[in-house]
């Protein structure tokens, strides 16, 4: 099949390499590949350490994704010639006061609850196995299942193996006829004919005519890369997250004798980095790992993630031979190879997983009553369901 995917993303990439291995006749158009919110991710594959109350269907979509990682990084790899930071070194959750030890007992129980493995830990047995993570730290879950990649190599190395494949042009258009995809049209004017068309470009997929409106929103993200001192290093060996009176901070270290400290989440105006974040995010820091006020700030950034209104992805086929997939906020990463995955079956008209499907549905924005009458359609039109959803909603 001849199949056009819109957005270099990691989501477009991954499903674009999935597609050419099952040995179809790929192209990829974005104007700036794996610019936009990849370019920023930290990079943590965290499905037990950000379980949450009330997100049991996106934990469910992190662990599928998770356990199919190791392969899909090995596999990456060897294509490309190189590696794509992937440790398994696990990850430590740790907390200051009162509050935050109240909200790490009860993400245990959650890990616990799902058959996630955590261990509670006190402050003093967290530094232990963490000798740079200062005293103000009480308490501490260990998820050892919890890994991380390099979401820049990660990109490189999809990049590598697409090769010309890819195409630096903006997608103005899908293409239809008599309903069906049956192609795109670039920004330039040029058409290419395809079979089906995979819409991932992220927070700019709505943007794209002849794709339904979807409810997708900026949610902005500001991140540091630091660069820590000869004589400190290595400062951490496990992903540290915290919780610092309530606010959420990270530390991702690599090993290229680099951390990344992350992130905010925020909304509004500001779309570049915003002075506040930035001051919280290294507040935070300085007070679970002291050594960061030694490191050298090498780069600041901040990118919207595409978020949709649970942070669960909108993933689906919209109509005959055009398949969405975006709204993955701030879990693009994680999800990845689930996301190649289930992409790759859509475009090629295949059947999927049901219960994977309905988690990723958009018709889970619309009321119950027109949920029930969706349930009896065979193929569900996004447009019909998103028009349901009330105005602020979108
Ligand atoms: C600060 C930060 C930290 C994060 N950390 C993590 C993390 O630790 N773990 C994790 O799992 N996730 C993390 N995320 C979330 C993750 O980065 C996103 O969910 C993921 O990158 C989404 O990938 P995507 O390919 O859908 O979108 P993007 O990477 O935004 O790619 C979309 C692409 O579409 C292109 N595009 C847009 N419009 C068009 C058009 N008209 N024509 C052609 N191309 C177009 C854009 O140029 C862009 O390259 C983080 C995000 C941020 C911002």
């Amino acid at each position: 099949m001849r199949i056009a995917v819109i957005g270099a993303g990691i989501i477009g990439l991954a499903t674009a390499d999935e597609l050419v291995r099952r040995g179809h006749d790929v192209a990829v158009c974005d104007p700036r590949p794996a610019g936009g919110a990849s370019h920023a991710a930290a990079g943590m594959l965290a499905h037990a350490a950000e379980a949450a109350w009330g997100q049991e269907a996106l934990m469910s979509l992190m662990a599928a994704s998770a356990a199919r990682y190791p392969g899909f990084v090995a596999r990456l790899a060897a294509s490309a010639g190189h590696a794509v930071g992937h440790r398994v070194d696990g990850t430590l959750s740790v907390g200051v006061d009162a509050a935050d030890r109240e909200a790490l007992a009860a993400l245990a129980e959650l890990q616990r609850a799902h058959g996630l493995p955590a261990e509670r830990m006190t402050g003093s047995a967290a530094r232990e196995r963490e000798p740079a993570l200062g005293p103000a730290v009480t308490s501490a879950v260990l998820t050892v299942d919890d890994h991380q990649v390099d979401p820049r190599q990660v990109t490189a190395a999809l990049l590598t193996v697409l090769g010309d494949r890819v195409r630096p042009e903006s997608v103005d258009a899908v293409i239809r006829t008599a309903g069906a995809a049956t192609g795109i049209r670039l920004a330039s004017g040029t058409e290419i004919e395809a079979d089906a068309v995979v819409v991932a470009a992220g927070l700019g997929s709505a943007a794209i005519e002849g794709v339904p409106s979807l409810p997708l929103r900026p949610v902005w993200g500001d991140i540091l890369r630091l660069r820590i001192p000869e004589g400190l290093r290595p400062l951490l060996t496990l992903t540290v997250r915290a919780q610092v009176r309530g606010r959420s901070v990270y530390l991702v270290p690599r090993d290229d004798g680099t951390v990344v400290l992350g992130a905010s989440v925020r909304e509004g105006s500001v779309e570049g980095v915003q002075a506040g974040s930035v001051l919280a995010l290294l507040r935070d820091a300085d007070t679970v790992v002291p050594g960061i006020g030694e490191c050298e700030i090498v780069e600041m950034l901040a990118r919207p993630r595409p978020g949709s209104p649970d942070a669960v992805p909108l993933l689906g086929r919209v109509s005959p031979g055009l398949v969405v997939s975006t709204g993955f906020d701030r879990h693009g990463v994680l999800l990845t190879p689930l996301a190649a995955e289930v992409g790759a079956d859509l475009a090629e008209g295949r059947d999927v997983d049901a219960a994977l499907l309905s988690a990723m549905d958009h018709r889970r924005f619309t009321a119950a009553g027109d949920r029930e009458a969706a349930g009896s359609r065979t193929a569900p039109a996004l447009a019909d369901l998103v028009g349901a959803l009330p105005e602020g909603s979108r």
